[in-house]
């Protein structure tokens, strides 16, 4: 059982996970041997039996559950960080912690062994983003999450233990900080311009040209003026479509075959690269903010999905301040994209 200790001195919280160690070569050695053979890889079609019964699927009409026929599964994640068994309880005292509460799923992104993005078909995105939709708006309703986290990490360098292509959703009792500092600057940004920070932000973008790299329906996607990452990209929109949970399959339409080409033309430029891939997800609960941040969340903060290649190690100077080193200026970085779209 995992605890989420509070750290007063950095005002951050720590989740201590022991179920974590038995992850399966997670320690670099037998990286090099990578599963390509499907009978071993628990994540192909036809080995459902490898993993815990799924919890959602999107599958073939006449298909049963865990069987055979789906084209997206979600299971339990079996190393978990969190677990929904945990009671929801918060001790106090100087030592301040949760018990380990929350819910770890793992979405198996495609039936076939693809081990990047970059492989899927146009569909395989879209069924991606209804999967996502699917599992964030079901855990909505448990009132004990503040906090849901949706990642994907590509290649073992950006910490994926699995090749077969997959995501995961952690959701959490707390709101970590970065995210509640994250929608505080958003909500204040809002109440002081009546207009959403990304709204702003890629109007400036726009009006500027220099790090926009593409464009799709309602969606722009742009190198951010301060790229913590080298080739980091955002996608996001001017207006309010919603969030992961709420957006309609016409907008899934539109942002999907936009991040395709946008990662297709980062594999142009960098070869096969590692990444960071993480959908913006506002948080579920009142407390801790200053404002009402549930009434009207869609006005203040856009739906995103932020890339962020994982070309360089962090080393002392960044773990130390937050401050992040990117050798790449987004400049340079949005006009290889936008080139390499035609090459
Ligand atoms: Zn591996
Ligand atoms: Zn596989």
């Amino acid at each position: 059982m995992s605890d989420i200790r509070h750290d007063r001195v950095h005002g951050s919280h720590v989740i201590i996970a022991p179920e974590r160690l038995h992850r399966p070569h997670c320690y670099g050695v037998e990286e090099k041997g990578e599963i390509t053979r499907e009978e071993h890889c628990p994540f192909c079609e036809g080995n459902e039996s490898m993993t815990p019964p799924e919890i959602f699927s999107i599958r073939e009409k006449d298909s049963l559950p865990n069987e055979k026929g789906w084209k997206t599964r979600v299971v339990p994640n079996l190393y978990k960080a969190v677990q929904i068994e945990a009671p929801y309880e918060h001790h106090y005292g100087f030592f301040e912690r949760w018990e380990g509460f929350g819910a770890h799923e793992l979405i198996i992104d495609t039936p076939e062994h693809h081990t990047s993005i970059t492989q899927w078909s146009e569909r395989a995105v879209v069924q991606w983003l209804q999967t996502l939709r699917a599992r964030v708006s079901d855990l909505r309703k448990d009132e004990r999450i503040a906090y849901i986290s949706l990642f994907k990490n590509e290649g073992s360098e950006a910490g994926a233990s699995q090749h077969h292509c997959h995501t995961q959703l952690i959701g959490l009792p707390i709101v970590p900080k970065l995210l509640r500092e994250r929608y505080q600057r958003s909500f204040t940004y809002y109440k002081d311009k009546s207009c959403a920070l990304l709204e702003s932000e890629i109007e400036q973008e726009e009006a500027s040209n220099e790090r926009i790299v593409a464009k799709h329906g309602d969606f722009t996607a742009y190198c951010p003026y301060a790229s913590a990452y080298p080739f980091e990209v955002i996608i996001s929109s001017k207006k309010a479509l919603g969030q992961i949970d709420t957006l309609h399959d016409e907008k899934i339409a539109e942002v999907a075959p936009l991040l395709l080409d946008i990662l297709k033309n980062m594999k142009k430029q960098l070869g096969c690269f590692t990444f960071n891939l993480s959908i913006s997800t506002p948080p579920l609960q009142v407390k801790d903010f200053e404002y009402d941040i549930l009434t009207h969340r869609d006005e203040m903060c856009r739906f995103s999905i932020r890339i962020m290649p994982r070309l360089y190690h962090m080393a002392g100077f960044e773990v130390s301040t937050g401050i992040m080193i990117n050798p790449v200026a987004p400049e340079h970085a949005a006009k290889l994209l936008r080139e390499s779209k035609n090459g």
